[in-house]
């Protein structure tokens, strides 16, 4: 017997045509015919199972909260209102962001639900034919990613060898193909270095249209673009809480002139933000003496573990301003990640994308003695 369900009519018992059921052999000429060549050749953005693995792949904040604090946080999601939309301007959360992220006043702010939300906005607001989205290369695969959604053209502008921003290769592509939004991931990964500030002003100058410099790091950097806000009408600051310790929530923010903010949010879905985000966020920026404890203790255990890489023989780590280390490995970079996986340790092998991250291989910092852990594995993988 179907079951019913009970919003519905009785004698209006829903049940699946048998035909719908059978295996279709046409499909495939479907899918060719309403899948856009530009979606059926990306992959889906990959994220591995960790298994047991210690989990050094996904720039996570590896501490989890006191407990009196995780306490305190239940007792104020009590209060949170799961049967009401949430506040689509997410007021209070907005208020207590524009503090903990030193906003210049004056300046707009949208929030996402996660940065990667922002960039979709963005992307989306800028589409049309024949319009460019720009940024060097490597850099975060989802503007890419996302310019393909949105039918974007994208343009990949290669860094240089140490990761620097080519600057005259970057004017050279702004002449040429008039980019609607230039990304700058600030620092940048997966090569976690922070681009010369004086070349991104020179960017910002040239640039016809918007430039978004990605704070996704900013609490591991110690530099930021966010009080150079308004110094030029072209410039967007994103932020995001992920790499802070708040991967779960979801959230990121844009700050930037309300004329530019104004016309995002008609893009932006009213409800992104999630009731639980808005309550549990505003409780942890409440307690962020909390969240740079551990992010302080983070950026000081990345300088421990770049030294033991560096003073690894054939293990090349690169300088890094996020929480996170590239390194480059003398050997198969493809085994080596192997290796570390069946030892238990995860980390990101970005070998297969190739060009200048060929062998290399990019971990997060994480817990001291996990730290310790992936640099045993890692001196086993390539002894
Ligand atoms: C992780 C990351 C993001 C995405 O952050 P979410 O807020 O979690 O979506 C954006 N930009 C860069 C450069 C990142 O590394």
């Amino acid at each position: 017997m179907p079951t019913r369900n009970v919003n519905q009519p009785r004698g209006h018992t829903k049940r699946a045509h048998p035909t719908r059921l059978c295996v279709d052999n046409t499909m495939p000429d479907k899918i060719t015919h309403w899948i856009r060549p530009g979606i059926r050749a990306l992959s889906a953005y990959h994220v591995p199972d960790p298994g047991e693995c210690i989990k050094l792949d996904a720039m996570e904040n590896p501490y989890t909260w006191p407990e009196e604090m995780v306490d305190a946080w239940l007792q104020r999601l009590r209060g949170a209102a799961l049967n009401r939309y949430p506040d689509p301007a997410a007021r209070v959360l907005a208020g207590r962001l524009r503090e903990a992220m030193a906003v210049p006043t004056g300046q707009a702010l949208m929030l996402g639900n996660g940065s990667d939300e922002i960039i979709q906005i963005i992307v989306q607001t800028l589409a049309g034919s024949g319009r460019v989205i720009m940024a060097p290369e490597p850099s975060f695969v989802m503007y890419r990613m996302i310019a393909a959604f949105c039918r974007m053209e994208y343009v990949g502008v290669p860094l240089c060898e140490d990761f620097g921003l080519d600057l005259d290769a970057m004017l050279a592509a702004i002449a040429e193909h008039r980019p609607a939004v230039i990304f700058l991931a600030y620092p940048n990964n997966p090569t976690g270095n922070l681009f010369d500030a004086d070349d991104i002003g020179v960017i910002l100058d040239a640039a016809p249209g918007l430039v978004v410099v990605d704070e996704a790091y900013h609490a591991f950097a110690d530099a930021s673009f966010m009080p150079r806000l308004g110094e030029a009408d072209n410039l967007l600051v994103m932020r995001t809480v992920s790499k802070m310790g708040l991967a779960g929530l979801r959230l990121g923010l844009l700050a930037g002139p309300s004329a530019w903010l104004d016309e995002f949010d008609k893009v932006r879905l009213p409800y992104n933000i999630n009731v639980l985000t808005q309550v549990s966020a505003d409780f942890a920026l409440e307690n962020i003496d909390v969240l740079e404890a551990q992010t302080t203790q983070i950026t000081r255990d990345r300088e421990t573990l770049w030294q033991a890489l560096a003073a690894m023989p054939g293990i090349t780590p690169f300088p890094s301003r996020a929480n996170f280390i590239l390194f480059r490995v003398a050997g198969d970079a493809d085994t080596v990640f192997a290796a570390l996986k069946a030892d238990g340790v995860l980390i990101k092998n970005l070998n297969p994308a190739g060009g200048s991250l060929a062998a290399c291989l990019r971990v997060s910092v994480g817990r001291p003695e996990e730290n310790r852990t992936f640099l045993q594995a890692l001196h086993s993988a390539i002894a």
